[in-house]
Protein backbone atom coordinates (compact mmCIF):
# COMPACT_ATOMS: atom_id res chain seq x y z
CA UNK A 1 0.00 0.00 0.00
CA UNK A 2 1.06 3.58 -0.86
CA UNK A 3 1.21 6.06 2.41
CA UNK A 4 -0.25 9.50 1.75
CA UNK A 5 1.80 12.08 1.11
CA UNK A 6 2.22 15.20 3.14
CA UNK A 7 4.54 18.35 1.45
CA UNK A 8 4.37 20.72 4.93
CA UNK A 9 5.55 19.29 8.16
CA UNK A 10 3.24 19.75 11.38
CA UNK A 11 4.54 21.09 14.40
CA UNK A 12 4.13 18.22 16.60
CA UNK A 13 4.95 18.77 20.68
CA UNK A 14 5.01 15.88 22.64
CA UNK A 15 4.54 15.73 26.22
CA UNK A 16 3.90 13.54 29.48
CA UNK A 17 2.87 10.59 31.92
CA UNK A 18 -0.38 8.36 30.24
CA UNK A 19 -0.97 11.04 27.52
CA UNK A 20 2.61 10.52 26.23
CA UNK A 21 2.41 6.73 26.48
CA UNK A 22 -0.92 7.31 24.31
CA UNK A 23 0.85 9.75 21.80
CA UNK A 24 3.75 7.22 20.57
CA UNK A 25 0.76 4.30 20.28
CA UNK A 26 -1.48 7.13 18.37
CA UNK A 27 1.68 7.37 15.91
CA UNK A 28 2.73 3.46 15.79
CA UNK A 29 -0.89 1.89 15.09
CA UNK A 30 -3.10 4.75 13.23
CA UNK A 31 -0.92 7.19 11.48
CA UNK A 32 2.47 6.24 10.44
CA UNK A 33 1.16 2.56 8.70
CA UNK A 34 -0.89 5.01 6.59
CA UNK A 35 0.69 8.26 6.37
CA UNK A 36 4.19 9.35 5.32
CA UNK A 37 4.00 11.36 8.16
CA UNK A 38 6.17 14.54 8.56
CA UNK A 39 6.78 16.73 11.45
CA UNK A 40 9.18 19.26 13.37
CA UNK A 41 9.20 17.30 16.65
CA UNK A 42 9.28 19.52 20.00
CA UNK A 43 9.55 17.32 23.20
CA UNK A 44 7.34 19.46 26.17
CA UNK A 45 7.73 16.34 28.30
CA UNK A 46 8.57 18.09 31.69
CA UNK A 47 12.77 16.37 31.87
CA UNK A 48 13.12 17.68 28.29
CA UNK A 49 11.44 21.70 29.18
CA UNK A 50 13.83 21.46 32.31
CA UNK A 51 17.24 20.90 30.27
CA UNK A 52 16.17 23.66 28.27
CA UNK A 53 15.16 25.91 30.39
CA UNK A 54 11.79 26.08 29.03
CA UNK A 55 13.64 27.30 25.84
CA UNK A 56 11.59 24.37 23.89
CA UNK A 57 8.62 25.53 24.84
CA UNK A 58 8.85 28.78 23.04
CA UNK A 59 10.61 27.12 19.83
CA UNK A 60 7.75 25.41 19.64
CA UNK A 61 5.52 28.09 19.39
CA UNK A 62 7.36 29.95 16.93
CA UNK A 63 7.51 26.69 14.73
CA UNK A 64 3.82 26.88 15.08
CA UNK A 65 3.97 30.86 13.71
CA UNK A 66 6.35 29.36 10.91
CA UNK A 67 3.96 26.46 9.95
CA UNK A 68 0.68 26.83 10.66
CA UNK A 69 -0.58 24.33 12.45
CA UNK A 70 0.31 22.26 15.51
CA UNK A 71 -0.65 19.33 17.43
CA UNK A 72 0.16 19.03 21.51
CA UNK A 73 -0.07 16.28 23.71
CA UNK A 74 -1.10 17.31 27.04
CA UNK A 75 1.93 18.51 29.46
CA UNK A 76 2.70 18.55 32.99
CA UNK A 77 1.88 21.83 34.58
CA UNK A 78 4.57 22.33 36.96
CA UNK A 79 4.19 22.74 40.91
CA UNK A 80 5.85 21.90 44.37
CA UNK A 81 5.30 18.40 44.29
CA UNK A 82 6.41 18.27 40.64
CA UNK A 83 9.74 19.99 41.25
CA UNK A 84 10.59 17.82 43.50
CA UNK A 85 9.33 14.75 41.78
CA UNK A 86 11.55 15.73 38.64
CA UNK A 87 14.39 17.70 40.44
CA UNK A 88 13.10 20.62 38.43
CA UNK A 89 15.37 23.91 38.04
CA UNK A 90 12.49 26.15 39.08
CA UNK A 91 8.79 25.77 38.91
CA UNK A 92 8.46 26.19 34.77
CA UNK A 93 5.11 27.95 33.88
CA UNK A 94 2.39 26.51 32.54
CA UNK A 95 3.35 25.00 28.48
CA UNK A 96 -0.16 26.08 27.17
CA UNK A 97 0.15 29.64 28.93
CA UNK A 98 3.04 30.17 27.42
CA UNK A 99 1.83 28.67 24.09
CA UNK A 100 -1.51 30.94 23.98
CA UNK A 101 0.57 34.45 24.83
CA UNK A 102 2.66 33.81 22.32
CA UNK A 103 0.19 32.84 19.50
CA UNK A 104 -2.51 35.20 20.95
CA UNK A 105 -5.34 32.76 20.49
CA UNK A 106 -9.08 31.98 21.29
CA UNK A 107 -9.44 28.36 22.81
CA UNK A 108 -12.23 26.42 20.96
CA UNK A 109 -14.01 23.18 22.22
CA UNK A 110 -16.51 21.37 21.19
CA UNK A 111 -17.98 17.80 22.42
CA UNK A 112 -17.28 14.38 20.30
CA UNK A 113 -21.04 13.18 19.57
CA UNK A 114 -21.27 9.61 19.07
CA UNK A 115 -23.97 7.15 19.62
CA UNK A 116 -24.38 5.62 23.06
CA UNK A 117 -22.94 8.75 24.96
CA UNK A 118 -25.79 10.20 24.89
CA UNK A 119 -25.92 14.65 26.14
CA UNK A 120 -28.23 15.05 29.33
CA UNK A 121 -30.06 17.51 27.49
CA UNK A 122 -32.25 15.82 25.27
CA UNK A 123 -32.67 18.17 22.38
CA UNK A 124 -28.86 18.50 21.92
CA UNK A 125 -28.56 17.29 18.34
CA UNK A 126 -24.97 18.59 17.64
CA UNK A 127 -22.24 19.45 19.24
CA UNK A 128 -21.88 23.54 20.94
CA UNK A 129 -18.19 24.10 20.35
CA UNK A 130 -17.61 27.19 23.55
CA UNK A 131 -15.16 30.04 22.31
CA UNK A 132 -13.53 31.13 25.38
CA UNK A 133 -11.88 34.75 25.49
CA UNK A 134 -8.56 33.76 27.59
CA UNK A 135 -7.28 37.61 28.46
CA UNK A 136 -7.91 39.53 31.40
CA UNK A 137 -11.15 40.26 33.38
CA UNK A 138 -11.51 38.74 36.70
CA UNK A 139 -8.37 36.36 35.87
CA UNK A 140 -6.45 39.30 35.79
CA UNK A 141 -7.46 41.76 38.88
CA UNK A 142 -6.40 44.08 41.25
CA UNK A 143 -8.85 43.55 44.24
CA UNK A 144 -8.95 44.88 48.39
CA UNK A 145 -10.72 44.20 51.13
CA UNK A 146 -12.04 47.38 52.64
CA UNK A 147 -11.81 47.95 56.31
CA UNK A 148 -14.41 50.33 56.86
CA UNK A 149 -15.70 53.31 56.30
CA UNK A 150 -14.32 55.54 53.46
CA UNK A 151 -14.31 55.91 49.91
CA UNK A 152 -13.17 53.88 47.22
CA UNK A 153 -12.30 55.35 43.48
CA UNK A 154 -11.18 54.56 40.01
CA UNK A 155 -8.30 56.85 39.24
CA UNK A 156 -6.83 56.77 35.24
CA UNK A 157 -3.68 58.81 35.30
CA UNK A 158 -2.86 59.38 31.42
CA UNK A 159 0.35 59.38 30.33
CA UNK A 160 0.84 63.09 30.37
CA UNK A 161 -0.25 63.18 34.51
CA UNK A 162 -3.46 64.07 34.08
CA UNK A 163 -6.29 62.49 36.12
CA UNK A 164 -9.80 61.00 35.62
CA UNK A 165 -11.86 59.64 38.70
CA UNK A 166 -15.06 57.71 38.69
CA UNK A 167 -16.67 57.23 42.60
CA UNK A 168 -17.09 52.99 43.34
CA UNK A 169 -18.45 53.42 46.16
CA UNK A 170 -18.63 55.45 50.01
CA UNK A 171 -18.12 52.83 52.07
CA UNK A 172 -19.83 53.57 56.10
CA UNK A 173 -18.41 49.92 57.06
CA UNK A 174 -16.80 46.86 55.90
CA UNK A 175 -16.88 45.91 52.56
CA UNK A 176 -14.86 44.28 49.23
CA UNK A 177 -13.82 46.00 46.45
CA UNK A 178 -12.13 44.58 42.95
CA UNK A 179 -11.01 46.18 39.75
CA UNK A 180 -10.50 44.73 36.34
CA UNK A 181 -9.10 45.33 32.46
CA UNK A 182 -9.29 44.08 29.44
CA UNK A 183 -8.02 45.58 25.83
CA UNK A 184 -9.74 46.41 22.60
CA UNK A 185 -6.35 44.51 20.78
CA UNK A 186 -7.32 41.53 22.84
CA UNK A 187 -11.02 41.63 22.22
CA UNK A 188 -10.38 42.65 18.50
CA UNK A 189 -8.25 39.43 17.92
CA UNK A 190 -10.79 37.63 20.09
CA UNK A 191 -13.73 38.58 17.91
CA UNK A 192 -11.79 37.70 14.42
CA UNK A 193 -10.54 34.45 15.79
CA UNK A 194 -14.25 33.46 16.64
CA UNK A 195 -15.62 34.86 13.46
CA UNK A 196 -12.78 33.20 11.07
CA UNK A 197 -13.67 29.81 13.18
CA UNK A 198 -16.96 30.69 11.98
CA UNK A 199 -16.08 30.42 8.48
CA UNK A 200 -13.89 27.28 8.87
CA UNK A 201 -16.54 25.35 10.58
CA UNK A 202 -19.38 27.19 8.72
CA UNK A 203 -21.59 27.06 12.06
CA UNK A 204 -23.49 30.35 13.35
CA UNK A 205 -21.61 32.61 16.57
CA UNK A 206 -23.54 33.52 19.36
CA UNK A 207 -21.77 36.36 21.68
CA UNK A 208 -22.78 37.17 24.94
CA UNK A 209 -22.32 39.63 27.93
CA UNK A 210 -24.10 41.37 30.35
CA UNK A 211 -23.75 44.89 28.59
CA UNK A 212 -27.53 46.26 29.95
CA UNK A 213 -25.83 46.00 33.50
CA UNK A 214 -22.16 47.09 32.52
CA UNK A 215 -22.75 49.99 30.17
CA UNK A 216 -18.98 50.57 29.65
CA UNK A 217 -17.44 47.36 30.24
CA UNK A 218 -19.25 44.69 28.14
CA UNK A 219 -20.46 47.24 26.05
CA UNK A 220 -17.36 47.82 24.34
CA UNK A 221 -17.26 44.12 24.16
CA UNK A 222 -20.24 44.18 21.95
CA UNK A 223 -19.47 47.48 19.67
CA UNK A 224 -16.33 45.80 19.24
CA UNK A 225 -17.57 42.59 17.77
CA UNK A 226 -19.91 44.09 16.00
CA UNK A 227 -17.82 47.18 14.23
CA UNK A 228 -15.43 43.96 13.09
CA UNK A 229 -18.31 41.84 11.90
CA UNK A 230 -19.84 44.27 9.54
CA UNK A 231 -16.65 45.62 8.75
CA UNK A 232 -14.91 42.69 7.69
CA UNK A 233 -17.01 39.40 7.74
CA UNK A 234 -20.89 40.48 6.97
CA UNK A 235 -20.21 39.66 3.01
CA UNK A 236 -18.33 36.59 3.68
CA UNK A 237 -20.92 35.18 6.59
CA UNK A 238 -23.92 36.06 4.46
CA UNK A 239 -21.94 34.04 1.13
CA UNK A 240 -21.59 31.14 3.55
CA UNK A 241 -25.39 31.19 4.79
CA UNK A 242 -24.07 31.54 8.46
CA UNK A 243 -25.23 34.26 10.90
CA UNK A 244 -23.81 36.26 13.82
CA UNK A 245 -25.99 36.59 16.78
CA UNK A 246 -25.64 38.93 19.79
CA UNK A 247 -27.72 38.67 23.28
CA UNK A 248 -27.48 39.05 26.94
CA UNK A 249 -25.60 36.27 28.76
CA UNK A 250 -28.87 35.33 30.78
CA UNK A 251 -31.09 34.92 27.33
CA UNK A 252 -27.86 32.95 25.89
CA UNK A 253 -28.47 30.00 28.64
CA UNK A 254 -32.06 29.73 28.15
CA UNK A 255 -32.02 30.09 24.46
CA UNK A 256 -28.80 27.21 24.22
CA UNK A 257 -30.78 24.66 26.64
CA UNK A 258 -33.77 24.66 24.70
CA UNK A 259 -31.39 24.59 21.27
CA UNK A 260 -30.52 21.96 18.64
CA UNK A 261 -26.97 22.79 19.32
CA UNK A 262 -24.73 22.90 16.09
CA UNK A 263 -23.00 26.43 16.55
CA UNK A 264 -20.23 28.70 18.00
CA UNK A 265 -20.91 30.22 21.54
CA UNK A 266 -18.45 32.98 22.27
CA UNK A 267 -17.85 33.73 26.13
CA UNK A 268 -16.13 36.02 28.16
CA UNK A 269 -13.23 34.85 30.20
CA UNK A 270 -15.73 33.74 33.23
CA UNK A 271 -18.78 32.95 31.32
CA UNK A 272 -16.40 30.81 29.37
CA UNK A 273 -14.57 29.45 31.84
CA UNK A 274 -18.23 28.19 33.77
CA UNK A 275 -20.05 27.40 30.65
CA UNK A 276 -17.57 25.53 29.33
CA UNK A 277 -17.66 22.73 31.79
CA UNK A 278 -21.09 22.98 32.06
CA UNK A 279 -21.75 21.99 28.65
CA UNK A 280 -19.07 19.28 28.49
CA UNK A 281 -20.02 17.00 31.38
CA UNK A 282 -23.48 17.24 29.91
CA UNK A 283 -22.17 16.20 26.94
CA UNK A 284 -20.60 13.14 29.04
CA UNK A 285 -16.79 13.48 29.16
CA UNK A 286 -13.18 15.56 29.04
CA UNK A 287 -11.87 12.72 27.39
CA UNK A 288 -14.66 13.30 24.39
CA UNK A 289 -13.98 17.04 23.87
CA UNK A 290 -11.96 18.12 20.59
CA UNK A 291 -9.99 21.61 21.53
CA UNK A 292 -8.00 24.17 19.27
CA UNK A 293 -6.16 27.31 19.96
CA UNK A 294 -7.01 29.57 16.85
CA UNK A 295 -4.92 32.82 16.48
CA UNK A 296 -6.16 35.85 14.42
CA UNK A 297 -3.64 35.03 11.99
CA UNK A 298 -5.06 31.67 11.44
CA UNK A 299 -2.47 29.75 13.09
CA UNK A 300 -3.60 26.54 14.62
CA UNK A 301 -3.03 23.96 18.18
CA UNK A 302 -4.56 21.32 18.48
CA UNK A 303 -4.83 19.36 21.89
CA UNK A 304 -6.80 17.54 23.94
CA UNK A 305 -8.67 18.96 26.77
CA UNK A 306 -7.62 16.71 29.44
CA UNK A 307 -4.50 16.54 31.42
CA UNK A 308 -1.82 13.56 31.28
CA UNK A 309 -4.02 11.23 33.26
CA UNK A 310 -1.26 10.80 36.12
CA UNK A 311 -3.32 8.18 37.99
CA UNK A 312 -3.72 5.92 35.32
CA UNK A 313 0.06 6.49 34.32
CA UNK A 314 1.56 5.48 38.05
CA UNK A 315 -0.75 2.13 37.65
CA UNK A 316 0.87 1.77 33.90
CA UNK A 317 4.89 1.93 35.55
CA UNK A 318 3.54 -0.73 38.05
CA UNK A 319 2.82 -2.83 35.30
CA UNK A 320 -1.01 -2.73 35.66
CA UNK A 321 -3.42 -2.20 32.80
CA UNK A 322 -4.81 0.78 32.19
CA UNK A 323 -8.23 1.65 29.90
CA UNK A 324 -7.60 5.80 29.02
CA UNK A 325 -9.71 7.09 26.80
CA UNK A 326 -6.99 8.23 23.79
CA UNK A 327 -10.11 9.59 21.63
CA UNK A 328 -9.20 13.57 22.41
CA UNK A 329 -5.74 12.62 21.54
CA UNK A 330 -6.96 10.87 18.45
CA UNK A 331 -8.59 14.04 17.44
CA UNK A 332 -6.07 16.27 17.78
CA UNK A 333 -4.15 13.97 15.30
CA UNK A 334 -7.34 14.33 12.74
CA UNK A 335 -7.86 17.86 13.23
CA UNK A 336 -4.41 18.96 12.66
CA UNK A 337 -3.74 16.32 9.62
CA UNK A 338 -6.83 17.65 8.03
CA UNK A 339 -6.25 21.20 8.61
CA UNK A 340 -2.19 20.90 7.03
CA UNK A 341 -4.58 18.82 4.00
CA UNK A 342 -6.44 21.85 3.75
CA UNK A 343 -3.76 24.59 3.56
CA UNK A 344 -1.60 22.41 1.69
CA UNK A 345 -4.81 21.38 -0.89
CA UNK A 346 -4.07 17.63 -0.10
CA UNK A 347 -7.41 16.02 -0.25
CA UNK A 348 -6.26 12.19 0.59
CA UNK A 349 -4.92 13.39 3.72
CA UNK A 350 -8.31 15.15 4.34
CA UNK A 351 -10.04 12.38 3.68
CA UNK A 352 -7.30 10.39 5.90
CA UNK A 353 -8.99 12.51 8.71
CA UNK A 354 -12.26 11.84 8.34
CA UNK A 355 -11.58 8.02 8.10
CA UNK A 356 -9.58 8.23 11.80
CA UNK A 357 -12.22 9.69 13.46
CA UNK A 358 -15.10 7.94 11.86
CA UNK A 359 -13.24 4.55 12.84
CA UNK A 360 -12.93 5.64 16.29
CA UNK A 361 -16.78 6.37 16.52
CA UNK A 362 -17.33 2.81 14.90
CA UNK A 363 -15.49 1.28 17.45
CA UNK A 364 -16.92 2.99 20.22
CA UNK A 365 -20.68 2.48 18.74
CA UNK A 366 -19.92 -1.21 18.05
CA UNK A 367 -19.59 -1.28 22.05
CA UNK A 368 -15.50 -1.09 22.41
CA UNK A 369 -14.64 1.64 24.64
CA UNK A 370 -12.12 2.35 27.72
CA UNK A 371 -13.41 2.28 30.88
CA UNK A 372 -14.87 5.74 31.42
CA UNK A 373 -17.33 5.43 28.39
CA UNK A 374 -18.17 1.75 29.53
CA UNK A 375 -19.73 3.46 32.81
CA UNK A 376 -21.65 5.76 31.11
CA UNK A 377 -23.15 4.60 27.95
CA UNK A 378 -26.31 3.88 26.91
CA UNK A 379 -24.91 0.72 24.72
CA UNK A 380 -26.22 -2.68 26.18
CA UNK A 381 -23.10 -4.87 27.05
CA UNK A 382 -20.25 -2.69 26.55
CA UNK A 383 -16.77 -3.97 26.58
CA UNK A 384 -14.26 -2.79 28.17
CA UNK A 385 -10.79 -2.51 26.65
CA UNK A 386 -7.08 -1.75 27.81
CA UNK A 387 -5.48 1.48 26.57
CA UNK A 388 -3.24 -0.12 24.04
CA UNK A 389 -6.89 -3.15 22.65
CA UNK A 390 -8.97 0.09 22.29
CA UNK A 391 -6.55 1.61 19.67
CA UNK A 392 -5.83 -1.67 18.05
CA UNK A 393 -9.15 -1.90 17.57
CA UNK A 394 -9.53 1.62 15.61
CA UNK A 395 -6.67 0.14 14.10
CA UNK A 396 -8.43 -2.76 12.55
CA UNK A 397 -11.50 -0.57 11.29
CA UNK A 398 -9.04 1.56 9.73
CA UNK A 399 -7.24 -1.05 7.85
CA UNK A 400 -10.49 -2.42 6.92
P1 LIG B 1 -6.37 14.78 34.20
O1 LIG B 1 -5.13 14.29 33.59
O2 LIG B 1 -7.32 15.50 33.30
O3 LIG B 1 -7.12 13.56 34.90
C1 LIG B 1 -8.04 13.70 35.95
C2 LIG B 1 -8.92 12.46 36.01
O4 LIG B 1 -9.89 12.53 34.99
C3 LIG B 1 -8.17 11.17 35.77
O5 LIG B 1 -7.59 10.67 36.93
C4 LIG B 1 -9.28 10.29 35.21
O6 LIG B 1 -10.16 9.85 36.22
C5 LIG B 1 -10.07 11.28 34.37
N1 LIG B 1 -9.53 11.37 32.99
C6 LIG B 1 -8.97 12.47 32.40
N2 LIG B 1 -8.63 12.18 31.14
C7 LIG B 1 -8.97 10.89 30.93
C8 LIG B 1 -8.85 10.02 29.82
N3 LIG B 1 -8.29 10.44 28.66
N4 LIG B 1 -9.28 8.75 29.94
C9 LIG B 1 -9.83 8.32 31.09
N5 LIG B 1 -9.98 9.11 32.17
C10 LIG B 1 -9.55 10.37 32.10
O7 LIG B 1 -6.03 15.78 35.39
P2 LIG B 1 -4.96 15.60 36.59
O8 LIG B 1 -4.68 14.17 36.85
O9 LIG B 1 -5.51 16.46 37.64
O10 LIG B 1 -3.67 16.29 36.04
C11 LIG B 1 -2.53 15.56 35.61
C12 LIG B 1 -1.54 16.52 34.99
O11 LIG B 1 -2.10 17.07 33.81
C13 LIG B 1 -1.19 17.71 35.89
O12 LIG B 1 0.22 17.75 36.04
C14 LIG B 1 -1.70 18.92 35.14
O13 LIG B 1 -0.79 19.99 35.24
C15 LIG B 1 -1.76 18.45 33.72
N6 LIG B 1 -2.79 19.10 32.86
C16 LIG B 1 -2.43 19.35 31.58
C17 LIG B 1 -3.35 19.87 30.68
C18 LIG B 1 -2.91 20.11 29.26
O14 LIG B 1 -1.74 20.00 28.94
N7 LIG B 1 -3.82 20.41 28.36
C19 LIG B 1 -4.67 20.11 31.08
C20 LIG B 1 -5.03 19.82 32.41
C21 LIG B 1 -4.08 19.30 33.30
P3 LIG B 1 -10.01 8.47 37.04
O15 LIG B 1 -8.70 8.57 37.75
O16 LIG B 1 -11.19 8.49 37.94
O17 LIG B 1 -10.00 7.34 36.04
MG1 LIG C 1 -12.40 25.92 34.84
Amino acid sequence: MTKIQMTTPLVEMDGDEMTRIIWQMIKDELICPFVDLKTEYYDLGLEHRNETDDAVTVESAEATKRLGVAVKCATITANAARVEEYGLKQMWKSPNGTIRAMLDGTVFRAPIVVRGIEPCVRNWEAPITLARHAYGDVYKNAEMRVPGAGKVELVYTAADGSEQRELVHEFDGPGVVQGMHNLDASIESFARSCFNYALDIKQDVWFSTKDTISKKYDHRFKDIFQEIFDAEYKERFDAAGIEYFYTLIDDAVARVMKSKGGFIWACKNYDGDVMSDMVSSAFGSLAMMTSVLVSPEGVYEYEAAHGTVQRHYYKHLKGEETSTNSVATIFAWSGALRKRGELDELPELMAFADRLEKATLDTIEAGEMTGDLALITTLENPVKLSTRAFIQAIAKRLAA
